[in-house]
């Protein structure tokens, strides 16, 4: 048998239950993976909530691990699955099934770590730093001396993408809620802070004096929206990435061009990451970063898995900043 964290019905925290349950098997083409950690993302409260749906109850959720290959089912010819051998240190991000001691991945969704990225540091920054990559590499190329918002910016994502841009020579405005929030922003490269959203179009035309910025990643959604699109210098582009505070309402499209003729785009890491070449070339530019020190996790909060409960209360309520795993 093996442990996890089970919903049977979307709600709050309290339907994260820690229970028993048969320890699955690996068919073809799929890995047993014995967990060393566990990364906790936003997206795990929208699937909680049922702002995303599941397939159905009960539930295992949790995009993203790290740990070790404790079975290999065999492929469809017989072969071991894509090269993976008992044994391996992997990770992965964006499979469901992740708050349990042990799950059953498809192999080639699966990572293998080099032996100086640790599990917990894997486990933290796969999804994030994959997310942080093609946000700032593909969806927009972020150049040196361009000014970029960035919400969110103490957050996990958040703390990524303002290390990422700064590196590269970008001029990070980031928007966070308090004033400790706002140091921690300026310690992982953001060069100005707004904090609070109340007046956000007027604090960034102070900021870049009247300029606007050509990039706006949005991961707040309903709350922030439209703010965000008056941000945006002429031609400008709105990555709406994640919905924290709700789903962004339907709008009218003309609202583009009359505030000057901006695009706009909602990706998601699992098209960007679909195929496995470019995932194995994404996977290893964030280990490069991590290595080379452009990229600095910040683990700053660590729960038991079977607190997982606990460590949703405090992401929703806006408590963390960085990382948070979670240990089985
Ligand atoms: P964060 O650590 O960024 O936590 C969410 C943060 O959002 C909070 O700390 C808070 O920061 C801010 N926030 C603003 N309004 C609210 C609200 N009403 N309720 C809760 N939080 C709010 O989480 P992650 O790094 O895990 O994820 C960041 C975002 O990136 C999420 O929206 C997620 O869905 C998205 N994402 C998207 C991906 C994609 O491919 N599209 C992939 C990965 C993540 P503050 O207090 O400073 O405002």
């Amino acid at each position: 048998m093996s442990k996890a964290i089970r919903i049977h019905a979307i709600g709050g925290p309290e339907v994260l239950l820690w229970e028993t349950v048969p320890k699955p098997e690996p068919g073809p083409g799929e890995l047993l993976i014995r967990h060393e950690a566990i990364g906790l993302n936003y997206i795990d409260v929208y699937f909680r909530t049922g702002l995303y749906k599941l397939p159905g109850f009960p539930a295992i959720i949790g995009q993203e691990g790290a740990g070790i290959v404790e079975a290999v089912g065999a492929d469809a010819a017989g072969a071991d699955a894509a090269g993976f051998a008992v044994g391996d240190r992997v990770a992965y991000a964006g499979s469901l099934g992740a708050y349990a001691t042990h799950r059953v991945l498809p192999a080639d969704r699966a990572i293998k770590l080099p032996p100086d990225i640790d599990s917990r540091v894997a486990a933290a920054i796969t999804l994030q730093g994959l997310t942080a990559q093609y946000l700032i590499h593909r969806t927009h190329q972020v150049k040196a001396g361009e000014r970029i918002l960035v919400h969110a910016a103490a957050g996990g994502v958040g703390q990524l993408l303002c290390q990422w841009a700064s590196h590269i020579g970008a001029v990070v405005i980031g928007v966070v809620s308090t004033e400790q929030k706002a140091e921690t922003a300026r310690a992982n490269g953001a060069a100005h802070v707004v904090i609070g959203t109340k007046s956000l179009a007027a604090d960034v035309r102070r900021i870049t004096g009247g300029e606007m910025v050509p990039v706006v990643y949005d991961s707040i959604g309903r709350d922030t929206f439209l703010a965000s699109l008056d941000c945006l210098a002429p031609l400008g582009l709105m990555v709406s990435y994640g919905n924290a505070s709700g789903a962004v309402s339907p709008f009218e499209l003309s609202l583009l061009s009359a505030k000057g003729s901006l695009f706009i785009t909602r990706p998601s890491l699992a098209t960007y990451a679909a195929k496995r070449p470019v995932l194995e070339k994404m996977a290893a530019e964030v280990f490069q970063a991590v290595r080379d020190g452009i990229l600095k996790p910040h683990i700053n909060h660590i729960y038991p898995l079977s607190e997982a409960a606990a460590a949703h209360t405090a992401l929703e309520g806006r408590q963390t900043t960085g990382q948070v795993v979670l240990i089985p």
